[in-house]
């Protein structure tokens, strides 16, 4: 059987177009785009127009958009560079961060670490059971000292959609407070309009988008206020220095036109809709086996993501694997580790005996003939695994029910 990929949110794979458009840029446009002779000017013009592309996606301006290593670079910038503007320039003794406990690993153990160096108060915003935040609790979380929000838009893990426009609008009558969002896991199918979403930076990764890895970028508002992670040369308006990825950032913006407009998004988002809910709806039948995060349009259109007692975590991804199946534990950055994410912890479901988290994500190849042999599959392989499981952990807590 052809192996099956459902791994999208982990990353994509890459456009052939985009991986030709990078080729060809990269054999003929050698010249360091910083360079005043004309092979350097070549390469600058390119990243220019590559530049207006971005910017247009999000509704910025051109000069707004600072081209990082990726998104981990990009929420690192936008988070230590805020606070080290307000610790060394503002001299706010100790400034707060209101984020959420739905953050990937790059904004979450960031906050995390400067909390502990106690560089920084923050406050973690608790999800509901079913994965969802309010904007009036991010709201409530505002204090005195707060200088900077940084909310996910769409949860990598358990698919949750948070109202950052809403959050963004609440927000912008505070002047001193900068709104970060990191927009990964949203561009595929939402509006990223800057504008609309009310935010002073904004986190994207071409990776997620069918693009190459190692390249991402900062959306950072004219006016904003932070400081530098790294000092160098002037590159990318003085805010991160190095010679640019030129071929990666030709490959972004080849991925981000090849998005389309906002109705083909959605028209994309429609059709994962219709099988996530497929997996979804057949998935849940199964005994002991319940859903992580939102359902309906609360949930990004292709993620699912499951609680399965009875299962080791390893034993599980490993079994779909040796099926066929590419799926994740959740967030591929802490698989390898059998704790379950911060994520799964906030939504508060734990202290069963045993149980894994399976996520799996779809893609634009994604077809129902796929989604039916998951179903099958999946079913065959927890049966066994559970089998497997009372001969050898016979204490374990009998699982009720049939998943034949
Ligand atoms: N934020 C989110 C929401 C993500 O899903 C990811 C990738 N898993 C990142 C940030 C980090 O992206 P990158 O791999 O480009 O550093």
């Amino acid at each position: 059987m052809k192996r099956i990929y459902l791994d999208y949110a982990a990353t994509t794979p890459i456009d052939p177009r985009v991986a030709k458009a990078m080729r060809d840029f990269e054999l003929e446009y050698y010249g360091n785009p910083n360079s005043v002779h004309r092979e350097g000017q070549n390469a600058r013009a390119k990243i220019d127009y590559a530049r207006g592309v971005v910017a247009k996606f999000i509704n910025a301006k051109p000069q707004e958009i600072i081209f990082t290593s990726g998104a981990t670079e990009s929420n690192n910038l936008a988070i230590q560079g805020v606070i080290r503007h307000a610790t060394d320039i503002l001299k706010i003794k100790k400034p707060h961060v209101v984020t959420t406990k739905l953050e990937h690993q790059s904004v979450y153990n960031t906050v995390k670490e400067l909390e502990k160096r106690g560089v920084v108060e923050a406050t973690f915003v608790s999800p509901s059971k079913d994965g969802l935040i309010e904007p009036e609790q991010v709201i409530r979380a505002i204090k005195k000292n707060t200088v900077l929000v940084s909310t996910i838009f769409v949860s990598n893990e358990i698919g949750s959609i948070l109202p950052v426009r809403e959050i963004g609008g609440l927000i912008r009558a505070n002047k001193r407070i900068v709104y970060h969002i990191d927009a990964v896991q949203a561009a595929k199918f939402f509006n990223c309009n800057v504008d609309k979403l009310n935010c002073d930076l904004l986190t994207l990764s071409a990776h997620k988008i069918y693009g190459p890895k190692g390249i991402g970028a900062l959306y950072i508002k004219s006016g904003s206020k932070l400081q530098n992670l790294a000092y160098g040369g002037s590159q990318e308006y003085g805010k991160r220095p190095g010679t640019q990825n030129t071929a990666g950032i030709i490959g972004m913006a080849q991925a981000v036109e090849l998005l389309g407009s906002l109705e083909d998004r959605h028209s994309s988002a429609k059709k994962l809709t219709i099988l996530r809910d497929m997996l979804i709806s057949e998935l849940s039948k199964i005994a002991q086996v319940e859903l992580n995060g939102p359902t309906g349009e609360l949930r990004t259109p292709d993620n699912v993501n499951f609680l399965v007692y009875g299962v080791d975590q390893d034993s599980l991804i490993t079994a779909l694997d040796l099926s066929g199946i590419a799926a994740s534990t959740g967030s591929a950055c802490v698989s390898g580790s059998s704790e379950p994410s911060h994520v799964i912890q906030a939504l508060g479901k734990l202290g069963f005996d045993l149980g894994a988290t399976v996520r799996f994500t779809l893609g634009r190849d994604t077809t129902r003939a796929e989604i039916n042999n998951v179903i099958r599959i999946f079913k065959k392989v927890i049966s066994e695994l559970r089998d497997r499981t009372k001969q050898f952990h016979p204490r374990t807590k009998k699982i009720k029910g049939s998943t034949k």
